[in-house]
C-alpha cells in the first residue's frame, strides 16, 4: 500500500472513533507518526492484547481479561454492597473516584420494558441470583436517568424487594458550578426529587 493511503487509514480508524472527530483523528495520528517507533510498536501490541483478551467478568459482567475482574475477586472490597451500572465506562467512572468500596454488577445495555427478551434483561436476572446468597444488604441503582434506565431501576426495584435487601438511586441533579437557570428541566427536577436534609 502506498504511504499516503496508510495515512489516511490511520486518519479515518482514528475518526471512527467515538468523541474524536476528523480534527482530533488527525492530532492522534501525527502524535503517533513522531512517536519513537519502538513506543509505537508497544502501543500497537497493547491494543492487540487488550483486544484479544477483553471478555465480562463471570460475576458481575465488567470488562476484564480474566475470568473473574480484579474487583470480584479483591477481597478489601466490601461485599455487602452492590452498584448496579449500565455499562463498564460507568464502573470506571466510578472506580476514578475512588469513593466507593462496594461491588458492581454491569448491565451492559439497557433493556427497554418493550422488549422483554433483550439479553441485558440476563444480567439482570443474574444480579437477582448473587443476591439470594444472602450477604449482600444494599444495592445500589446507578442507571442513567433516561427513560430506559428508569425502566432498569423500576423493574430492579420490583424484583429486589421482596428479597427484603435495600435498594437505593443515586442522586441526579446540577452539576456542581452551573447556575441553576442554565440547568436544564430534567436535572433540575432530578436535583429537587433528590434534596436531602441540611
Ligand atoms: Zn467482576
Amino acid at each position: 500500500m502506498k504511504s499516503r493511503g496508510l495515512y489516511e487509514r490511520l486518519i479515518g480508524d482514528f475518526a471512527r472513533l467515538p468523541g474524536v472527530g476528523h480534527r482530533g483523528a488527525q492530532r492522534l495520528a501525527f502524535a503517533i507518526l513522531r512517536m519513537d517507533p519502538e513506543r509505537a510498536r508497544l502501543l500497537g501490541e497493547t491494543i492487540i492484547e487488550a483486544r484479544a483478551t477483553a471478555r465480562a467478568c463471570t460475576v458481575c459482567g465488567n470488562l476484564t481479561g480474566r475470568e473473574v475482574c480484579e474487583i470480584c475477586s479483591n477481597r478489601r472490597r466490601d461485599t455487602t454492597r452492590i452498584m448496579v451500572v449500565e455499562d463498564p465506562g460507568t464502573l470506571y467512572q466510578i472506580e476514578h473516584t475512588g469513593t466507593y468500596r462496594g461491588l458492581y454488577h454491569v448491565l451492559a445495555e439497557v433493556f427497554s420494558p418493550l422488549e422483554p427478551t433483550d439479553p441485558s434483561r440476563v444480567r439482570a436476572d443474574r444480579l437477582i441470583a448473587r443476591l439470594r446468597d444472602g450477604e449482600v444488604q444494599e444495592v445500589i441503582l446507578a442507571t442513567s436517568p433516561t427513560v430506559e434506565g428508569e425502566a432498569t431501576a423500576l423493574y430492579l426495584t420490583r424484583e429486589i424487594h421482596p428479597l427484603g435487601i435495600a435498594v437505593t438511586r443515586i442522586a441526579y441533579g446540577v452539576p456542581v458550578g452551573m447556575e441553576l437557570e442554565y440547568a436544564d428541566e430534567v436535572s433540575l427536577i432530578k436535583s429537587i426529587e433528590g434534596r436531602h436534609p441540611v
